[in-house]
């Protein structure tokens, strides 16, 4: 700790505490100068149990003091009555363009990473953000795209951007490899973590007729001698069946692999309770799991997805009369389904097989942190399931302030302090994020407790979160009183490794 380096909230004797803080926070305040304060905040830091009435103090990218003692900066921004904390991290979002960024910014996103998906070449991820990054991004390294090199010595670096030259019906998606293929891919696993990849991102269900139990047990154990977490989304089976969750604990029981289940209420639907004992049955045996779920009762993906050439109807309960197209809002027919998926198999769908007892279920265990699952923005004229403009905000309003399922710090937990952590082991920058303590990048949302709430609705999803008042991207103001800074383009790609 030096004069300017001091924290509240991790002394056990308060008075200690309290002598201290003032001590350095009478140097700090009387021998620094800041470029930007924020005053009078209640900074929550769910790493630190930090609640408390405190000012922070920021140079360059980086939070040098959070202080009881008044600051001084070259700007100031009063938080009087409004939360401090570290700016979300989605662990799960495919909405990596500068549209997508521009909406989960105003819902509090300072860090939004494709980890189920992925990219490869990882830096891929960029493409569609290219200089102008509000936030930070990153990538997983995509295990699909790696097989579509390898099977058909096609780059499709992000399947998301790949539009008509993409097709879930390619070899990456359909066809078993052989021996030496699966070694090739293996090698590619590694560069791609060698890249910066954070872990590998694996689209276990869409890869579901492809991909044999000898290639998964080598990937797993690839992934595992290289300490590289594995984002998955497990395979689906009838509305609730556990198999696919079994089948990844079992594989990283007995490869050492780390696994992240993404949206795992989405998976679980009706089996939920069974799906959270599973997870919490596997961490008390050692497995290295994690898990994220969205709060919202619809699921979202592509109409030529591989679950869809299965009994889709039974797996989610629903018949076509459920599903949306996205882009038009539209419900479909049995006849428009047929039409759309035969002319334009990228589609997206929004499909309605949720219940909200489920969501909520999810959202309280303790195992889970919330991730959006957001899909790809590229014009506000092209409907998109709401999860990628409202999710941190409806966590905050409908389980913190609604149904008060969730306490305040526990919530802010699963949004940025536990991400980092299970980011950490993998990309060290992490260590840096999701806190707000003297040397954390200076990564903030400022907001109102009692207004902040989503607006995006699957009719209208376009409408931004409010009750978010400022953002703050590597020490840069992104937001300021709800409005995007014009011209301020803070975000930077982060790596594993
Ligand atoms: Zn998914």
């Amino acid at each position: 700790m030096t004069k300017n380096q001091f924290v509240v909230g991790h002394c056990t004797q308060a008075w200690v505490c309290v002598l201290l803080a003032c001590i350095f926070s009478i140097q700090a305040s009387a021998e620094t100068s800041f470029d930007l304060v924020i005053a009078n905040g209640r900074v929550i830091d769910p790493a630190s149990s930090t609640d408390a009435m405190l000012h922070v103090g920021i140079i360059d990218n980086r939070i040098v003091a959070v202080s009881e003692i008044p600051l001084s900066g070259t700007e100031t921004i009063d938080a009087k009555g409004k939360v401090v904390t570290a700016g979300f991290i989605d662990l799960h979002s495919h909405a990596q363009t500068q549209l997508g960024q521009q909406f989960q910014v105003r819902d509090g996103v300072t860090t939004a990473l494709d980890l189920e998906a992925g990219a490869y070449p990882v830096a891929a991820v960029a493409n569609n953000i290219s200089d102008q990054a509000l936030i930070n991004f990153g990538a997983s390294a995509s295990y699909a795209s790696m097989r579509a090199k390898v099977l058909s010595n096609t780059e499709q670096p992000y399947i998301f951007f790949a539009g008509k030259s993409f097709s879930f019906k390619d070899a990456a998606f359909t066809k078993q490899m052989d021996e030496a293929e699966i070694a090739r891919t293996m090698r590619h696993v590694g560069l791609g973590i060698d890249q910066g990849g954070i872990g590998i991102g694996l689209l276990l269900d869409y890869l579901d007729d492809a991909v044999s139990d000898g290639e998964l047990e080598a990937l797993f154990t690839t992934t595992a001698d290289r300490r590289a977490p594995l984002f998955i989304h497990i395979r689906r089976g009838i509305a609730g069946d556990p198999s696919g969750l079994i089948e990844v604990i079992e594989l990283a029981k007995r490869t050492g692999a780390s696994i992240h289940i993404c949206h795992l209420s989405a998976s679980a639907m009706g089996g939920i309770d069974n799906f959270l004992e599973l997870v919490d049955e596997a961490l008390v045996a050692g497995v290295d799991i994690s898990a994220e779920s969205y709060p919202y009762n619809a699921g979202s993906t592509s109409i030529g997805a591989d679950v869809f050439n299965r009994d889709w109807k039974s797996i989610f309960g629903i018949t076509y009369s459920d599903v949306q197209l996205a882009e038009t809002g539209e419900f479909f027919t049995k006849a428009r389904w047929d039409e759309v998926r035969a002319e334009d198999p990228g589609a997206t769908i929004i499909h309605h097989y949720g219940r909200e007892d489920w969501t909520q279920r999810a959202m309280v265990s303790s195992a889970m942190m919330i991730g959006s699952d957001a899909m790809p923005i590229f014009s506000k004229k092209i409907k998109s399931h709401p999860r990628a403009i409202g999710t941190f905000s409806r966590v905050l309003a409908e389980y913190v302030r609604g149904s008060k399922i969730l306490s305040l710090s526990e919530a802010l937990a699963k949004m940025s302090y536990l991400p980092a952590k299970r980011l950490e082991g993998v990309a060290p920058k992490f260590k840096r994020k999701g806190r707000i303590q003297p040397g954390a990048d200076a990564d903030i949302v400022i907001f109102d407790v009692d207004s902040i709430r989503d607006r995006a609705t699957y009719d209208q999803p376009y409408s931004p979160s409010t009750g978010i008042t400022a953002v703050i991207v590597n020490g840069q103001l992104v937001v300021s009183q709800g409005i995007i800074v014009p011209n301020v383009f803070p975000g930077r790609i982060v790596i594993g490794g």
